[in-house]
């Protein structure tokens, strides 16, 4: 069956969709705001969902932006009672990851500057590289020269991201054959605003890929290890009561679905209804809205 309208549900079965599940697991560029702006009335659907006693839940792949950040926007967008452990990005996953299964390793970071600080502040040693000075082949050997080995190199979104810091990285993983190559936001496209769509931190990791032979650790949307994590760390026993709500259709529905949620798709972001149309039937969500205050309105309507 084609996704439908929340708000072109009956009013029972608006009712209905809204007793389905207890839990909102939500993307945040695209859905509570732009990377460039702001999109109406998603604070107030945030609180109201929380009124009506749902729990909601935030998952993006940008790592570039720390909690502070992050909770600077919800502040601004008027979301009430958003805590850091309600939000979840790629650099916050690969700390639990680090602690869990490497305690104590150094690792090579491709990171932003706001990604290392969480690093630091989480008590991981990191390594990175930063060069401000016009690069000649000597300074660039100079670069690249590796006093200590790392145990992983640690991708993400980083919009900094130098032909030399690339190539320390897969230095770092051809030196040693051990070391992981852990990768957070690694989506193909990153839509600056809606008419300018650059290519994604895909391609890098790629070109990584080639040179070292090394398969990735994904711990970014669609990762399935990224989502055996947010059902241990959200407490989440019954995936079906729970609902994925994003603007991509891979790093969004595909995932929710992947983990057994429901699915909605927001036409506030980077994808069409057209786009949504035109993927395969079990690529489609379940559910559609224009944007994530259209719960503001079906909230209202079930009153
Ligand atoms: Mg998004």
């Amino acid at each position: 069956m084609s996704p439908r309208h929340i708000l072109e549900l009956s009013v029972e079965e608006q009712r209905a969709f809204s007793d389905s599940f207890d839990m909102v697991v939500s993307d945040c560029d695209g859905v509570l705001w732009l990377l460039d702006g702001w999109i109406p009335g998603t604070g107030e659907a945030i609180n109201a969902l929380k009124s009506a006693g749902k729990s909601i839940k935030f998952v993006s792949n940008n790592s570039f932006r720390s909690d502070e950040q992050y909770m600077e926007k919800f502040a601004h967008i008027g979301a009430e009672q958003v805590q850091h452990d309600d939000i979840v990005h790629p650099v916050k996953t690969m700390v639990r990851y680090l602690k869990k299964h490497m305690p104590n390793q150094r690792v090579f970071s491709l990171m932003s500057l706001e990604a290392n600080e969480t690093l630091r502040k989480n008590g991981i040693e990191y390594e990175s590289l930063e060069v401000n000075e016009h690069l000649t082949c000597a300074k660039m050997l100079d670069c690249l020269l590796i006093e200590k080995p790392c145990e992983a190199v640690l991708f993400d979104i980083h919009l900094d991201m130098s032909y030399v810091q690339l190539c320390k990285a897969i230095y770092h993983l051809q030196l040693n054959h051990a070391c992981k190559l852990i990768a957070g936001g690694t989506d193909v496209i990153m839509p600056l605003t809606k008419d300018l769509n650059v290519p994604g931190f895909y391609f890098l990791l790629e070109h990584i890929q080639r040179f070292t032979k090394r398969e990735p650790i994904y711990l970014g949307k669609p990762s399935p290890l990224l989502g055996d994590n947010l059902k241990e760390m959200f407490h989440i026993d019954e995936p079906s009561r729970c609902i994925f709500v994003g603007d991509m259709l891979v790093q969004d529905i595909q995932f929710g679905k992947s983990l057994g949620f429901q699915s909605l798709l927001v036409l506030s972001g980077s994808q069409t209804k057209e786009d949504m149309l035109a993927a395969e039937p079990e690529a489609q969500p379940d559910y559609y809205a224009d944007s994530l205050a259209d719960f503001i309105q079906l909230l209202k309507n079930i009153e």
